[in-house]
């Protein structure tokens, strides 16, 4: 986690988010929103500190937070949970993973991602001393190959580590491909964790499928969300896990020792926000799916080539037709060229891969309408 000089190295995020604020440049590059979520969310956060939730709680979390992850996996997809047994309360989707990693993996177990991956991924991997395996995402919709998974998944791997939807992609899973990750766990006794942070944020009709609904998933199956990115806080840090009690019971051990407990106040609030209708729900879909038209019109009007997202948070942009074959320098001048942030997706891989992706760009829609189309103007002077 050292870099060559043995100086701390910082996330390609926050590098690209004090570049933003050093240039001046529109911040498309670290996935936070701009804009705030649910007032009934908010409200309830202030009410809580009032009410003097202001002490450590419970180690698991609060046992209303619980119950309403149990009753939010219940209702949208029919996931039945014991919220004594199932369910952990994490410091955001962050902890959840490190807990998790950290938690069922030994020195040298295999733990596989698609690569791209979520920079957190390579680090906990790292600092669990084990080793980390990928499969590649093909352009253009970034689906893996099946042969590719076959020949990955063997009797060292200890995690299959899935994100659906993806970061930076914005890809989600077939089933045929979920499916054949459940096979390929059961094959070789591998556990699946699957990172679901933007399983409400899907557009154009996209229908999220957790992991674990799928036959004989469930029993080994750890499946991770947070309420960052459905309500718009992600400094909450309010994220959670679900799995069957044995596999649980490993990373409250490690989560213990990690953050023990995390915010009391906000706890409160996310569990009312899991309970607002699906209108709330679907309504910040349909909010971000045009924030992403707005994007995607702009890049492709800049000369990017892009592929539009189901999912998620971010485009990603080729910028090759544009005369820019290294997406990092290009992220390194785009404050001075076009005052925006953007974040390569040679980031989100190991160097071997990142040939493939070099010209690739990820920028965040998570921002108002009118930041967008600045943006999106001042992208026009690249061409
Ligand atoms: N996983 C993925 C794929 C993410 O994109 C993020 C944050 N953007 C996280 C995990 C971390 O979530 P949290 O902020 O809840 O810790
Ligand atoms: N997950 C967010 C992103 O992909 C950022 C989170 C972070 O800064 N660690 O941009």
């Amino acid at each position: 986690l050292l870099d060559a000089d043995g100086s701390v190295r910082s996330t390609i995020f926050a590098e690209m988010s004090n570049l933003a604020t050093r240039t001046g440049a529109i911040n498309l590059g670290q996935g936070f929103p701009d804009y705030d979520g649910p007032a009934e969310v908010l409200d309830a956060a202030r009410a809580a500190i009032s009410a003097g939730a202001n002490q450590y709680p419970p180690a698991t979390g609060i046992p209303a937070l619980r119950t309403a992850i149990a009753e939010h996996q219940q209702r949208f997809y029919g996931i039945g949970l014991d919220p004594d047994r199932e369910v952990l309360v994490t410091a955001g989707a962050t902890e959840a993973i490190a807990a998790t990693v950290l938690a069922l993996v030994d020195e040298g177990d295999e733990v596989l991602t698609f690569e791209p991956f979520y920079d957190e991924y390579g680090a906990v991997i790292d600092l669990a001393r084990g080793t980390h395996t990928t499969v590649p995402l093909r352009r253009p919709d970034f689906q893996p190959d099946h042969d590719d998974l076959r020949a990955a998944v063997t009797d060292r791997t200890r995690l299959i580590l899935v994100n659906d939807p993806h970061n930076p992609t914005g890809a989600t899973f077939s089933r045929e491909t979920l499916a054949l990750l459940v096979e390929l766990a059961h094959e070789h006794d591998a556990i699946i964790v699957t990172d679901e942070v933007y399983e409400h944020l899907v557009y154009d009709g996209t229908i999220h499928t957790p992991i674990s609904t799928l036959p004989g998933a469930r029993e080994r199956t750890v499946t991770i969300s947070s309420a960052g990115k459905t309500f718009n806080t992600t400094g909450w840090k309010i994220g959670w896990i679900t799995a069957p009690p044995a596999i649980l019971q490993a990373i409250i051990a490690v989560k213990q020792f990690l953050t023990y407990v995390n915010g009391a106040p906000f706890q409160p609030a996310i569990a009312l926000g899991l309970r607002l209708p699906d209108e709330v729900f679907t309504g910040i879909a349909a909010e971000l799916q045009s924030k992403r038209d707005v994007l995607a019109n702009g890049l492709t009007a800049a000369g990017f080539t892009i592929t539009k997202p189901k999912a998620g948070y971010f485009i990603v942009a080729d910028a090759a037709p544009l005369g820019f074959d290294d997406g990092a320098e290009l992220c390194r001048t785009l404050p001075e060229l076009a005052g925006v942030v953007a974040v390569p997706i040679s980031a989100f891989c190991h160097p071997e891969l990142a040939g493939e992706y070099r010209s690739l760009v990820r920028f965040a829609f998570c921002k108002r309408l009118d930041v967008l189309e600045r943006a999106s103007a001042q992208l026009s002077a690249l061409r």
